[in-house]
């Protein structure tokens, strides 16, 4: 069975990861760009995506390229501290939660996929465009190429402003934006706070969130409402739009604490990014037929809670778990859907919710000094959110694996002697 993945991101370079692993020969990435290079800032990984790269047999290389997060606190624009916890391996997980260059993070799955699948597994210069499919058959057009594509599936990876959901769709779904923007980069900075300490600093007029890459390099964001003139040039969507960082340094003179100098840390930077911030609605339906959805093609979502990068990575290993499972690969495609479809929109809005009145109401109450009271509201929503985008300590844990094997029989199902069922099994992990 040939299946195509459309983009070479996080998303599609985990599910060509994971669909090889549950036994599938046949996968081919075609990606837009002509080159990989490693464009992004940070990504923060918690450990639901960690454990599923380690379970592909990434744990070597992500130890080299990630840094360990052990703390995550909310401060107020003071630097007060409102709230703190611990992260990853401190708080009791079986994986570590790791901060990590996007870039260096997509060229670790990409030399993966390479060794893994061949050479020629990543196509590069490949921008899909028309998708056609029959009972038997999808065909993907690629930009400036006469002869399309031919495969038994098409999985559209291909980021917030998929070519694929639009060719299922007949349309363009609407980018939304909550009228807000972030400005993000990373720079060379000394260690704050132990060094593996992710600080969230601000409210609802302004914030910033740090976090160390490595030894030397902090990664930073800070999100505050557009202008109206903002607005009006904002692209929706494009994540390599440059800005000036000393322009944002002057807006946050006044964020200079004993244990981060902000305004420094984001001078400091030598290529800033602006970008407005952008979601798409909960969609109906990931799959049709032959074609599906992963990632931010189908549920991109505001980058607040580390899980824009994660949950494409969960719905790659769910993917490969479900084709694997099922020996028809379109009820593998609605399978995979079922699992991952509505579970995921609750943390696309949840992740709303954050941005807005969650951090209105905590910083209503940091202001009036209700530091405690702002400390126990932040607490619940960080319980209920682990819960929900699948990173509650206990369930993760507990959880068996999403390795699986396919059936490599076309024998029919009653006619299969029982050890030719999937298999699955459990975390076999040390922490480490
Ligand atoms: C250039 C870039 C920089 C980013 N920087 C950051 C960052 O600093 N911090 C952060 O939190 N998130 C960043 N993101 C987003 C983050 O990577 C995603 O939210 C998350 O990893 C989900 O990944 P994805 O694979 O679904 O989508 P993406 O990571 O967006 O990957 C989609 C891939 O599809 C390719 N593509 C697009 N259209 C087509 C097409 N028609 N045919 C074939 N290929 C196509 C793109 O080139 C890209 O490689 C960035 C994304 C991109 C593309």
């Amino acid at each position: 069975m040939r299946i195509l993945i459309a983009g070479a991101g996080i998303g599609g370079l985990t599910a060509a990861l994971s669909l090889h692993a549950a036994g599938f020969g046949d996968v081919r990435v075609l990606e837009a760009a002509r080159e990989i290079r490693e464009i992004g800032v940070g990504v923060n990984l918690p450990p639901h995506a960690v454990r599923e790269l380690i379970e592909l047999g990434l744990g070597p290389g992500l130890e080299q390229i990630g840094l360990p997060t052990a703390q995550l606190s909310y401060h107020d624009r003071q630097g007060q501290l409102i709230w703190a916890e611990p992260r990853g391996h401190d708080a009791g997980y079986l994986w570590p939660q790791y901060s990590v260059h996007r870039g260096r993070l997509q060229q670790l799955l990409l030399g993966a996929v390479q060794e893994r699948l061949g050479a020629g597994a990543v196509l590069l210069g490949q921008r899909v465009g028309a998708v056609t499919q029959t009972d038997a058959q999808v065909r993907v057009s690629v930009a400036g190429a006469d002869t399309p594509h031919q495969a038994d599936l098409l999985i559209g990876a291909d980021g917030i402003r998929s070519s694929v959901r639009r060719a299922l769709y007949q349309e363009s779904i609407a980018l939304a934006s909550n009228g807000w923007v972030m400005y993000r980069g990373a720079a060379r900075f000394s260690p704050f706070l132990g060094g593996r300490s992710m600080v969230i600093v601000g409210d609802e007029r302004q914030r910033i969130v740090v976090y160390p890459l490595d030894e030397h390099t902090l990664n930073w964001l800070m999100v505050r409402p557009a202008s109206s003139s903002e607005l009006e040039h904002a692209e929706l969507g494009n994540w390599n739009q440059p800005v000036d960082p000393l322009g944002l340094a002057r807006q946050l003179a006044e964020w200079r604490f004993d244990w981060l100098d902000i305004p420094a840390l984001v001078a400091a930077t030598e290529q800033a990014y602006e970008y407005p911030m952008t979601d798409i609605d909960p969609l109906p339906r990931w799959s049709f037929e032959r074609v599906s959805l992963l990632g931010d093609a189908a549920h991109a979502m505001y980058p607040f809670g580390s899980n824009g990068a994660s949950q494409a990575i969960l719905d790659a290993r769910v993917l490969a778990y479900e084709l694997a499972r099922h020996e028809e690969p379109v009820a593998g495609l609605r399978a995979y859907e079922a699992a991952r479809r509505e579970q995921v929109a609750q943390v696309q809005l949840a992740n709303r919710r954050q941005a807005g009145d969650v951090m209105a109401r905590v910083s209503a109450m940091a202001r009036t000094g209700a530091h405690g009271q702002a400390s126990a509201e932040l607490q619940a929503v960080e319980r209920d959110y682990k819960k929900m985008a699948g990173f509650d300590v206990t369930a993760l844990n507990n959880r068996p694996s999403w390795n699986v094997t396919r059936f490599t029989t076309s024998m029919p199902a009653d006619a299969r002697p029982p050890d030719a069922a999937p298999t699955e099994t459990q975390p076999r992990h040390a922490r480490g």
